[in-house]
């Protein structure tokens, strides 16, 4: 038997481009969502043209036409979904329903992998804090509507982003490493893990004809990178060779800081206060079975330290 053929929607995304790109390393026929909208952001278009010469099919389809999203469903055998969930950028979590409705409808997929690749709603929608919660709330919509469908699943947390968090040593709002004063969340000790994307996505591919991950949720946890604040500064430190002025950000004055904020960046600073002040990725255990690098040793995954070394 042959390998599965994936559709990625959202194939041009921040996830999503490296999921394409996974799927097409491990040897799977790719298809590609090609949503007639983008048709005039040529960013967009270079990245689809770059994966059709790498051998990926185009599928034309969008969430406005529910009868090219079955179609394009019903040429594949797993589905995975990396459509945007981030305030700043866009948020389009729930749009994921229409694709639910078009899976049941084709009824021959095998898989479906939503927008997840976070924090895992399942665990800490009860602790995440407003307004970030309606990432994890919407998130709980979509699940609860792929299961009630009947729909096989997996549901990978992915933790932190590296770009997102290690690039900015953890600092609310920075995307690249201080060389001289860096803020510290809280006492800084508080541990979260993180991740290369395009780790994230070996991993979520391997998982999707995995029949150790059906129905479940994975979590990339990889032991090596579960570190604190404080862990990942010093790690930096030491390929720079200097040390950093350290100054100490309180919870109080974090939040209050979100006083002159707008929406959506309220949202990413209750995402870092579930994650830098309260340790929430690291709050619950999690099984070897659960876990991606302990189901898949055969993946060498990029340690925090290599991570930061493309900053130095
Ligand atoms: P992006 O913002 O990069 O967007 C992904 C894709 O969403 C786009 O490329 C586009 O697909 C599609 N899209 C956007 N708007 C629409 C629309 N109106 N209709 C149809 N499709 C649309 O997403 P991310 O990669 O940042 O986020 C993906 C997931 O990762 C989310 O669930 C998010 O919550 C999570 N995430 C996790 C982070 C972490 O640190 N763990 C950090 C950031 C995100 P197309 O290619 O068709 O144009």
């Amino acid at each position: 038997m042959g390998k599965c053929k994936v559709l990625i929607v959202g194939g041009t995304g921040y996830i999503g481009r490296r999921l394409a790109k996974a799927s097409l390393a491990q040897g799977h026929e790719t298809y590609i969502l090609h949503r007639p909208e983008i048709s005039g952001d040529i960013d967009k278009v270079e990245i689809l043209m770059s994966f059709k010469m790498q051998g990926a099919h185009l599928v034309p389809g969008s969430f406005k036409d529910f009868n090219s999203l079955v179609e394009a469903v019903k040429l594949v055998d797993v589905v995975i979904c990396a459509i945007s969930g981030v305030h700043i950028r866009s948020h389009q979590i729930l749009l994921q329903l229409k694709l639910v409705e078009a899976i049941k409808e084709a009824g021959n997929v095998k898989r479906f992998l939503p927008s997840e690749f976070g924090m895992d709603p399942g665990k800490l929608i009860d602790t995440a804090m407003e307004p970030g919660k309606v990432t994890l709330d919407e998130k709980m919509v979509v699940r609860k509507a792929i299961e009630e469908a009947g729909i096989p699943f997996t549901y990978v947390s992915a933790n932190c982003f590296a770009g997102y968090f290690l690039g900015g040593l953890c600092q609310f709002g920075k995307i690249l490493p201080s060389r001289d004063v860096v803020i510290i969340h809280g006492d800084g000790n508080k541990k979260a893990i993180y991740n290369n994307e395009d780790d994230i996505a070996t991993y979520a591919i391997k998982t999707i004809d995995d029949p150790r991950t059906l129905n479940k949720t994975i979590y990339i946890s990889p032991p090596k990178n579960i570190l604190s604040q404080r862990e990942v500064v010093q790690t930096w430190e030491k390929l720079i060779g200097k040390e950093l002025q350290k100054i100490t950000l309180s919870k109080e004055d974090f939040l209050d800081s979100m006083k002159v904020l707008d929406y959506a960046q309220q949202v990413g600073i209750s995402h870092y206060n579930d994650v830098c002040y309260e340790g929430c990725l690291t709050k619950f255990k999690i099984g070897d079975e659960e876990e991606a690098s302990k189901l898949y040793p055969e993946v060498k995954y990029t340690t925090v330290e290599d991570y930061l070394k493309r900053y130095v």
